[in-house]
């Protein structure tokens, strides 16, 4: 017997979940149906509740609620430094680790041009537009240590230095081949403060 519509549709869209197959779908939507309606009709509502109320901070393009975020519209931050990363997640995690008080931009990703991930894609022409007219003097290269995101600092840094801008990237600790945001708070804080220029 093979479920009915509905309930294979629910089962299709938990797997489309990171790290969810097709056994743990399952186990899943028989789970809501049978023993939780409430929290799932709960669920059903914020997540719609947040697919329609959270966009992106229209200077730095992190996740927002409101056109521009906290972080790019509270006075304290340091408007001299900025750190570039490549996804929201990366940006809750350094604000986890603590000690950073400049103001962020995120990409879309890292440079691919087998998977057409160009410039547009990732949000180049955004960055530019994001560091006229500001008095930015160091840029922290964030990007994940793999091929892709040293490939993509190396092109960020390419376009920043001949606007005079100092261009750093993280230090040690954070393993080759890692992802910022699963690498530990006490670790990326020290990459942060360790950081190294990459241009003279
Ligand atoms: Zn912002």
């Amino acid at each position: 017997m093979s479920f009915s519509p509905l309930i294979r549709q629910l089962i299709d869209g938990l797997r489309g979940l990171p790290g969810v197959g097709p056994k743990t779908a399952q186990r899943m939507a028989l789970h809501l149906l049978e023993r939780d309606r409430k929290a799932a009709r709960h669920l059903a509502s914020v997540l719609t509740g947040a697919m329609d109320g959270v966009g992106y901070c229209q200077r730095c393009r992190m996740l927002s609620e409101t056109e521009v975020c906290s972080i790019c519209s509270d006075p304290r931050r340091d408007d001299s430094l900025l750190c570039i990363l490549q996804s929201p997640a990366d940006v809750w995690a350094v604000e986890q680790a603590g000690g950073f008080f400049g103001r962020y931009f995120v990409l879309k990703g890292n440079l691919s041009p087998i998977d057409g991930q160009g410039p547009e894609e990732i949000g180049i022409p955004a960055l530019l537009a994001n560091l006229e007219g500001r008095d930015v003097v160091e840029v922290i290269l964030a990007t994940n240590p793999t091929v892709e995101g040293e490939a993509t600092a190396h092109y960020i840094a390419g376009l920043l230095r001949p606007r005079g801008i100092r261009v750093s990237r993280l230090a040690h600790g954070i393993p080759l081949g890692g992802e910022l945001e699963f690498v530990d708070g006490g670790t990326l804080a020290h990459a942060l403060a360790g950081r190294t220029l990459i241009n003279g």
